[in-house]
Protein backbone atom coordinates (compact mmCIF):
# COMPACT_ATOMS: atom_id res chain seq x y z
CA UNK A 1 0.00 0.00 0.00
CA UNK A 2 2.65 1.91 1.41
CA UNK A 3 4.82 1.46 -1.96
CA UNK A 4 2.02 1.99 -4.59
CA UNK A 5 1.39 4.94 -2.92
CA UNK A 6 5.00 6.58 -3.83
CA UNK A 7 4.97 5.10 -7.12
CA UNK A 8 1.72 7.21 -7.37
CA UNK A 9 3.28 10.25 -6.34
CA UNK A 10 6.53 9.78 -8.27
CA UNK A 11 3.88 9.36 -11.59
CA UNK A 12 2.35 12.54 -10.48
CA UNK A 13 5.16 14.27 -10.24
CA UNK A 14 7.07 12.99 -13.13
CA UNK A 15 4.01 13.46 -15.52
CA UNK A 16 1.70 16.35 -13.93
CA UNK A 17 -0.61 15.81 -17.54
CA UNK A 18 -1.38 12.38 -16.76
CA UNK A 19 -3.99 13.65 -13.54
CA UNK A 20 -5.45 17.21 -15.49
CA UNK A 21 -6.22 14.74 -18.48
CA UNK A 22 -8.47 12.60 -16.40
CA UNK A 23 -10.23 15.48 -14.75
CA UNK A 24 -13.36 16.25 -17.21
CA UNK A 25 -14.12 19.99 -16.34
CA UNK A 26 -17.67 21.42 -15.37
CA UNK A 27 -17.46 24.13 -17.44
CA UNK A 28 -18.84 23.44 -20.84
CA UNK A 29 -16.63 26.51 -22.71
CA UNK A 30 -13.64 25.18 -21.33
CA UNK A 31 -13.81 20.97 -22.85
CA UNK A 32 -12.77 20.04 -26.34
CA UNK A 33 -14.79 19.09 -28.29
CA UNK A 34 -13.51 15.15 -28.18
CA UNK A 35 -13.71 15.89 -24.16
CA UNK A 36 -16.99 17.32 -24.71
CA UNK A 37 -18.48 13.60 -25.53
CA UNK A 38 -16.79 12.22 -22.76
CA UNK A 39 -18.50 15.09 -20.49
CA UNK A 40 -21.69 14.41 -21.87
CA UNK A 41 -21.39 10.26 -21.32
CA UNK A 42 -20.00 11.24 -17.06
CA UNK A 43 -23.46 13.18 -17.01
CA UNK A 44 -25.84 11.23 -18.48
CA UNK A 45 -26.57 13.94 -20.85
CA UNK A 46 -27.53 16.00 -17.53
CA UNK A 47 -26.90 19.66 -18.26
CA UNK A 48 -27.47 22.93 -16.01
CA UNK A 49 -28.08 26.21 -17.55
CA UNK A 50 -27.85 28.55 -14.20
CA UNK A 51 -30.11 31.94 -15.19
CA UNK A 52 -28.56 35.43 -14.32
CA UNK A 53 -29.69 38.28 -15.10
CA UNK A 54 -27.64 41.96 -15.48
CA UNK A 55 -29.75 44.53 -12.82
CA UNK A 56 -28.70 46.88 -10.10
CA UNK A 57 -28.15 45.42 -6.70
CA UNK A 58 -28.83 48.42 -4.30
CA UNK A 59 -26.18 51.17 -4.21
CA UNK A 60 -23.16 48.48 -2.67
CA UNK A 61 -23.23 45.36 -5.20
CA UNK A 62 -22.48 44.85 -9.22
CA UNK A 63 -24.85 44.66 -11.94
CA UNK A 64 -23.96 40.98 -12.65
CA UNK A 65 -25.12 39.88 -8.98
CA UNK A 66 -27.63 37.27 -9.48
CA UNK A 67 -25.44 36.16 -12.35
CA UNK A 68 -22.32 35.30 -10.19
CA UNK A 69 -24.20 33.82 -7.20
CA UNK A 70 -25.91 31.54 -9.94
CA UNK A 71 -22.81 30.49 -11.59
CA UNK A 72 -20.81 29.96 -8.30
CA UNK A 73 -23.35 27.64 -6.61
CA UNK A 74 -24.06 25.99 -9.63
CA UNK A 75 -20.84 25.21 -10.43
CA UNK A 76 -19.43 23.96 -7.41
CA UNK A 77 -23.20 21.45 -6.81
CA UNK A 78 -21.76 20.16 -10.64
CA UNK A 79 -17.89 19.33 -8.62
CA UNK A 80 -20.17 17.51 -5.96
CA UNK A 81 -22.47 15.70 -9.10
CA UNK A 82 -21.07 15.76 -12.26
CA UNK A 83 -22.95 18.00 -14.63
CA UNK A 84 -21.82 20.00 -17.91
CA UNK A 85 -22.43 23.88 -17.17
CA UNK A 86 -23.59 26.33 -20.10
CA UNK A 87 -21.64 29.54 -20.28
CA UNK A 88 -22.95 33.14 -19.01
CA UNK A 89 -26.56 32.99 -19.43
CA UNK A 90 -28.38 36.32 -18.76
CA UNK A 91 -31.07 37.07 -21.06
CA UNK A 92 -34.36 37.10 -18.52
CA UNK A 93 -37.33 38.85 -17.57
CA UNK A 94 -36.26 42.35 -15.81
CA UNK A 95 -38.10 45.05 -17.52
CA UNK A 96 -38.96 46.32 -13.94
CA UNK A 97 -35.70 47.44 -13.40
CA UNK A 98 -35.22 49.43 -16.92
CA UNK A 99 -34.99 52.75 -15.09
CA UNK A 100 -31.81 51.97 -13.50
CA UNK A 101 -28.28 52.15 -14.75
CA UNK A 102 -27.21 49.08 -16.04
CA UNK A 103 -30.34 47.11 -16.87
CA UNK A 104 -30.27 44.78 -19.94
CA UNK A 105 -34.13 43.91 -20.74
CA UNK A 106 -34.41 41.92 -24.36
CA UNK A 107 -38.12 41.84 -25.25
CA UNK A 108 -40.57 39.36 -24.42
CA UNK A 109 -40.01 37.21 -27.60
CA UNK A 110 -36.53 37.41 -27.84
CA UNK A 111 -35.82 35.69 -24.04
CA UNK A 112 -38.67 33.11 -25.15
CA UNK A 113 -37.18 32.11 -28.77
CA UNK A 114 -33.50 32.57 -27.24
CA UNK A 115 -33.91 30.45 -24.33
CA UNK A 116 -35.65 27.82 -26.81
CA UNK A 117 -33.34 27.39 -29.18
CA UNK A 118 -30.37 27.85 -26.24
CA UNK A 119 -32.10 24.58 -24.72
CA UNK A 120 -32.81 23.16 -28.15
CA UNK A 121 -29.23 23.32 -29.15
CA UNK A 122 -28.05 21.89 -26.02
CA UNK A 123 -30.29 18.59 -26.20
CA UNK A 124 -29.12 18.73 -30.26
CA UNK A 125 -25.47 18.48 -28.54
CA UNK A 126 -26.82 15.40 -26.47
CA UNK A 127 -27.48 17.51 -22.84
CA UNK A 128 -31.50 15.46 -23.17
CA UNK A 129 -31.84 16.56 -19.54
CA UNK A 130 -31.47 20.30 -19.34
CA UNK A 131 -31.90 21.66 -15.95
CA UNK A 132 -32.39 25.59 -15.50
CA UNK A 133 -31.21 27.03 -12.48
CA UNK A 134 -32.39 30.29 -11.81
CA UNK A 135 -30.63 33.27 -9.78
CA UNK A 136 -32.65 35.73 -10.53
CA UNK A 137 -36.45 36.94 -8.70
CA UNK A 138 -37.69 38.25 -12.41
CA UNK A 139 -37.18 35.29 -13.82
CA UNK A 140 -39.73 33.08 -11.73
CA UNK A 141 -42.37 35.16 -13.96
CA UNK A 142 -40.55 34.23 -17.00
CA UNK A 143 -39.32 30.04 -16.26
CA UNK A 144 -42.65 28.46 -15.15
CA UNK A 145 -43.63 29.77 -18.41
CA UNK A 146 -41.37 28.05 -20.69
CA UNK A 147 -40.97 24.98 -19.09
CA UNK A 148 -44.93 24.61 -19.25
CA UNK A 149 -44.91 25.90 -23.34
CA UNK A 150 -42.63 22.71 -23.75
CA UNK A 151 -45.83 21.03 -23.90
CA UNK A 152 -46.59 23.30 -27.02
CA UNK A 153 -44.59 20.77 -29.70
CA UNK A 154 -42.47 17.35 -29.12
CA UNK A 155 -38.97 17.35 -27.65
CA UNK A 156 -36.47 15.21 -27.65
CA UNK A 157 -35.12 15.88 -24.10
CA UNK A 158 -36.22 17.52 -20.71
CA UNK A 159 -36.53 20.51 -19.32
CA UNK A 160 -36.52 20.87 -15.41
CA UNK A 161 -36.25 24.36 -13.86
CA UNK A 162 -34.79 24.66 -10.22
CA UNK A 163 -36.92 27.95 -8.72
CA UNK A 164 -34.89 30.20 -6.11
CA UNK A 165 -34.15 28.61 -3.09
CA UNK A 166 -34.63 29.10 -0.01
CA UNK A 167 -32.17 28.18 2.73
CA UNK A 168 -33.98 25.60 5.44
CA UNK A 169 -35.08 27.55 8.80
CA UNK A 170 -32.96 26.64 12.15
CA UNK A 171 -29.50 27.76 10.60
CA UNK A 172 -27.46 30.68 10.82
CA UNK A 173 -29.65 34.04 12.17
CA UNK A 174 -30.73 36.55 10.06
CA UNK A 175 -30.80 40.13 11.23
CA UNK A 176 -33.91 41.48 8.66
CA UNK A 177 -37.48 40.47 7.79
CA UNK A 178 -37.72 42.38 4.76
CA UNK A 179 -34.98 40.90 2.64
CA UNK A 180 -36.20 40.69 -1.24
CA UNK A 181 -33.09 42.20 -3.13
CA UNK A 182 -29.47 43.24 -2.14
CA UNK A 183 -30.80 42.99 1.23
CA UNK A 184 -28.63 40.76 3.70
CA UNK A 185 -29.28 37.55 2.64
CA UNK A 186 -27.93 38.22 -1.40
CA UNK A 187 -24.86 40.62 0.12
CA UNK A 188 -23.89 37.92 2.56
CA UNK A 189 -24.06 35.21 -0.64
CA UNK A 190 -21.73 38.31 -2.72
CA UNK A 191 -19.16 38.13 0.51
CA UNK A 192 -19.11 34.40 -0.48
CA UNK A 193 -18.93 34.23 -4.48
CA UNK A 194 -17.05 38.04 -5.17
CA UNK A 195 -15.83 39.38 -1.60
CA UNK A 196 -13.88 41.93 -3.97
CA UNK A 197 -17.14 43.34 -5.56
CA UNK A 198 -19.23 43.97 -2.18
CA UNK A 199 -19.21 47.47 -1.17
CA UNK A 200 -20.70 47.40 2.68
CA UNK A 201 -19.90 50.91 3.55
CA UNK A 202 -22.27 52.07 0.94
CA UNK A 203 -25.23 49.21 1.44
CA UNK A 204 -27.02 52.56 3.69
CA UNK A 205 -26.35 55.03 0.52
CA UNK A 206 -30.21 54.45 -0.30
CA UNK A 207 -33.32 52.99 1.53
CA UNK A 208 -34.27 49.60 0.88
CA UNK A 209 -37.63 50.08 2.50
CA UNK A 210 -41.04 49.36 1.92
CA UNK A 211 -43.08 52.25 0.11
CA UNK A 212 -45.68 50.86 0.35
CA UNK A 213 -47.41 52.95 -2.77
CA UNK A 214 -50.00 50.50 -3.60
CA UNK A 215 -52.99 48.73 -1.94
CA UNK A 216 -54.16 45.94 -3.55
CA UNK A 217 -55.45 42.47 -2.15
CA UNK A 218 -52.22 39.70 -2.63
CA UNK A 219 -54.30 37.68 -5.27
CA UNK A 220 -54.74 41.37 -7.62
CA UNK A 221 -51.18 41.09 -9.58
CA UNK A 222 -50.18 44.19 -11.18
CA UNK A 223 -46.78 44.30 -12.92
CA UNK A 224 -45.91 47.97 -11.33
CA UNK A 225 -46.21 45.99 -7.74
CA UNK A 226 -42.39 46.26 -7.27
CA UNK A 227 -41.38 49.95 -8.59
CA UNK A 228 -44.07 50.66 -6.32
CA UNK A 229 -42.70 48.95 -3.14
CA UNK A 230 -38.99 49.49 -4.12
CA UNK A 231 -38.34 52.65 -6.43
CA UNK A 232 -34.84 52.20 -6.34
CA UNK A 233 -34.31 48.41 -6.72
CA UNK A 234 -33.11 47.89 -2.96
CA UNK A 235 -35.05 45.96 -0.78
CA UNK A 236 -34.10 45.29 3.18
CA UNK A 237 -30.44 46.49 4.15
CA UNK A 238 -27.27 44.94 3.03
CA UNK A 239 -25.15 46.23 5.41
CA UNK A 240 -25.79 44.20 8.26
CA UNK A 241 -24.43 41.00 6.18
CA UNK A 242 -21.77 38.52 6.86
CA UNK A 243 -19.62 36.25 5.77
CA UNK A 244 -21.05 33.18 8.10
CA UNK A 245 -24.49 33.87 6.52
CA UNK A 246 -23.43 33.64 3.69
CA UNK A 247 -21.65 30.46 3.76
CA UNK A 248 -25.08 29.05 5.67
CA UNK A 249 -27.20 30.63 2.09
CA UNK A 250 -24.42 29.15 -0.29
CA UNK A 251 -23.52 25.80 1.04
CA UNK A 252 -27.55 25.14 1.32
CA UNK A 253 -28.28 26.52 -2.62
CA UNK A 254 -25.72 23.80 -3.47
CA UNK A 255 -26.99 20.92 -1.56
CA UNK A 256 -29.89 21.81 -3.22
CA UNK A 257 -28.99 21.46 -6.46
CA UNK A 258 -26.95 18.70 -6.05
CA UNK A 259 -30.06 16.98 -4.77
CA UNK A 260 -31.87 18.78 -7.97
CA UNK A 261 -28.97 16.82 -10.31
CA UNK A 262 -29.30 13.44 -8.53
CA UNK A 263 -32.84 13.48 -9.28
CA UNK A 264 -32.87 14.78 -12.88
CA UNK A 265 -29.90 12.11 -13.15
CA UNK A 266 -32.40 9.54 -12.00
CA UNK A 267 -35.30 10.54 -13.38
CA UNK A 268 -36.00 8.09 -16.57
CA UNK A 269 -40.09 8.56 -16.43
CA UNK A 270 -40.22 12.22 -17.49
CA UNK A 271 -39.00 11.95 -21.37
CA UNK A 272 -40.80 8.53 -22.06
CA UNK A 273 -44.01 10.01 -20.84
CA UNK A 274 -43.46 13.28 -23.05
CA UNK A 275 -43.33 11.03 -25.98
CA UNK A 276 -46.32 8.93 -24.92
CA UNK A 277 -48.02 12.40 -24.45
CA UNK A 278 -47.12 14.02 -27.99
CA UNK A 279 -48.22 10.47 -29.83
CA UNK A 280 -51.62 11.05 -28.38
CA UNK A 281 -51.44 14.57 -28.74
CA UNK A 282 -51.30 13.62 -32.80
CA UNK A 283 -54.80 12.12 -32.57
CA UNK A 284 -56.68 13.05 -29.72
CA UNK A 285 -59.77 11.77 -31.15
CA UNK A 286 -58.13 7.93 -30.54
CA UNK A 287 -57.22 8.42 -27.09
CA UNK A 288 -59.15 5.54 -25.25
CA UNK A 289 -61.68 7.39 -22.69
ZN1 LIG B 1 -30.38 39.48 -7.00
Amino acid sequence: MYKALIVLIVLCAASPRVLSQTKLSVHWEELTAKDFQAAIQKSGGTCMLPFGILEKHGPHLPIGTDLLDVRYATLHAAEQEYAVVFPEYYFGQIFEAQHEPGTVAYSRGLMLTLLQETTDEMARNGCKKVLIVNGHGGNESLLPFFAQTQLEEAHDYVVYVLGLVEAPAGGQPKKTTLDMHAGEKETSRMMIARPDLVQLDHAKDESGGDQKRLSLPDEVYTAIWWYARFPDHYSGDGSVATKELGQYEMKSWEDAIVKAIRAVKADNESLKLQNEFFEKAKHPIDTKQ
